[in-house]
């Protein structure tokens, strides 16, 4: 099985392209086959310095090399395979040929029209409300006058001479049976004036040349496929099996598109997204287990992913499904792991943090709580300075921890902590001391808890009071109890 993901490097890799990378990486994973990145750069005014970079770099970052075609080399892009070039721009003697042979085969034309008369026809068209397409002035041009333009230089295209009489069919992994009428197609240019083939034609002869099993590709994308089908079947190739998945949707159901911002790779990286998270969130816009299963990683969507499970419908990008993924996975990593990864964010702030040998406990009472990685040093400031403790944060009106009551409670909090020795000063034995003391019933548990905790952490959101509280040991917790006090 041999697939490929053939991005044009106008800009950074769109989020759904990720996506598309992401299938086609599957599908060949699921055979133990090829994986090929193919650069279709065929339209250099709107290729982009980087580009190749950015979609390289994002693909490595995501576990999803390339096995074939255009690689990274130490860091650098590289080609590697013997179908090669994998970059269009340097593949154009061969589209040259193939649309030289298609007018031969009579499946062609060379038009010579200027562009002052297609836009003119384009005008007089609009103006009827018919369909922009191209009217054939060029289609019966006699050899011989087509030789004498040539000679003179004239500047011409080649054009896909369209069978308007026939439906073209193919069948679609996701959307079955899709079918196009002829007379609705237009001939679509193949071989530009300046020697450039156009998407059709370079895609057609490389994923030929390529030895392609399965183009998967967005849905915007199908209504050039009857021109592709047309193609293969002029050259007398097979083409592979498509699969055209749907389209990514704003809330409001809109295209997400470019321009909306947030739609580049990059943008997710950036903010932190874990690669498990944005790939286990991009597999389920579009593909469903049909299980209740929502939690994959990369290993399980090889294992279960299949074309039959996508769906027609576009696909609606929720932001929040990502966050729920992304804290899923977050609690998912091996705490060593998050220690490490967190430790020099922390330390950067907070140096001590860098040699601190209870990191790993203290970084274990915030991974059940982050989102994001930039977050742990706010979250565990408290263990490397005396918090700010504010009224505000001390009190909690859910909780029943009225500014009033606060005195009373924090001295009640104070009683309980001393009755603990250093030796005993655990957060169980903590825990048991205070679900005693709210056993007397005037008192809950939780209003004996959250102004420590907020004591403490001077956070109203943070790890809880007496793992804190263990960690800070005894004298500490007494002195920000303390501190606390004087405020309210
Ligand atoms: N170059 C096209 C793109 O940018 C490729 C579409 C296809 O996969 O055929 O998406």
């Amino acid at each position: 099985m041999r697939t490929r993901f053939a991005p044009s490097p106008t800009g950074f890799l769109h989020i759904g392209g990720l996506r598309t990378a992401l299938f086609t990486w599957i599908l060949a994973k699921q055979q133990k086959g090829i994986f090929i990145l193919r650069i279709e750069d065929t339209d250099q005014a709107r290729s982009m310095p980087g580009a190749v970079e950015n979609i390289l770099e994002t693909l490595h970052w995501a576990g999803l090399s390339p096995d074939e075609g255009v690689v990274l080399d130490r860091g650098v892009p590289a080609e590697k395979g013997g179908k090669g070039p994998y970059f269009q721009s340097e593949r154009l003697d061969l589209y040259k040929k193939h649309a030289e042979e298609l007018i031969e085969k009579g499946h062609a034309y060379r038009c010579f029209c200027t562009p002052q008369r297609l836009e003119q026809m384009r005008l007089k068209q609009q103006a009827l409300k018919q369909a922009p397409m191209y009217d054939r002035h060029c289609l019966d041009l006699a050899p011989e006058e087509v030789a004498a333009k040539l000679k003179e230089e004239a500047p011409s295209v080649i054009r896909l001479r369209v069978p308007r009489e026939r439906t073209i069919l193919f069948d679609d992994a996701v959307r079955g049976e899709v079918s196009f009428k002829g007379h609705t197609i237009d001939d679509q240019v193949l071989l530009k004036s300046d020697g450039f083939p156009t998407y059709h034609l370079a895609n057609v002869v490389d994923d030929h040349h390529m030895g392609i099993d399965l183009v998967l590709r967005g849905e915007e994308w199908l209504s050039s496929t009857p021109k592709h089908i047309l193609l293969f079947e002029a050259f007398g190739w097979l083409p592979p099996q498509y699969a055209h998945v749907p389209l990514l949707l704003n809330k409001d159901k809109s295209k997400l598109s470019k321009r909306q911002g947030d739609a580049a790779a990059e943008d997710y990286i950036k903010k932190g997204y874990l690669k498990e998270a944005l790939l286990n969130f991009l597999a389920l816009l579009g593909w469903n287990p049909g299980t209740e299963q929502e939690i994959f990683s990369l290993e399980e969507l090889v294992e279960q992913f299949s074309l039959e499970r996508i769906q027609k419908g576009g696909a609606v990008f929720d932001v929040e499904k990502l966050d729920w993924l992304q804290g899923q996975w977050m609690r998912k990593m091996d705490p060593k792991d998050f220690a490490k990864r967190i430790q020099p964010i922390v330390g950067e702030k907070y140096p001590a943090a860098q040699k601190d040998k209870d990191f790993g406990k203290k970084a274990a009472l915030v991974q059940e709580r982050i989102l994001f990685f930039s977050e742990a040093a706010h979250l565990m400031h408290f263990f490397y300075e005396t918090p700010h403790v504010t009224l505000d944060v001390l009190a909690n009106e859910k909780q029943k921890v009225t500014k009033d009551k606060l005195p009373t409670l924090l001295e009640e909090d104070r009683k309980i902590l001393e009755g603990i020795s250093d030796k005993k000063w655990t957060a169980e034995t903590l825990l048991a001391a205070f679900k005693e003391r709210a056993g007397k019933g005037d008192l809950k548990l939780g209003q004996l808890l959250w102004p420590l905790r907020a004591s403490l952490t001077g956070l109203p959101y943070s790890p809880g009071a007496v793992e804190v509280a263990e960690i800070l040991g005894k004298e500490e917790t007494l002195k920000r109890l303390e501190k606390a006090k004087k405020i309210v």
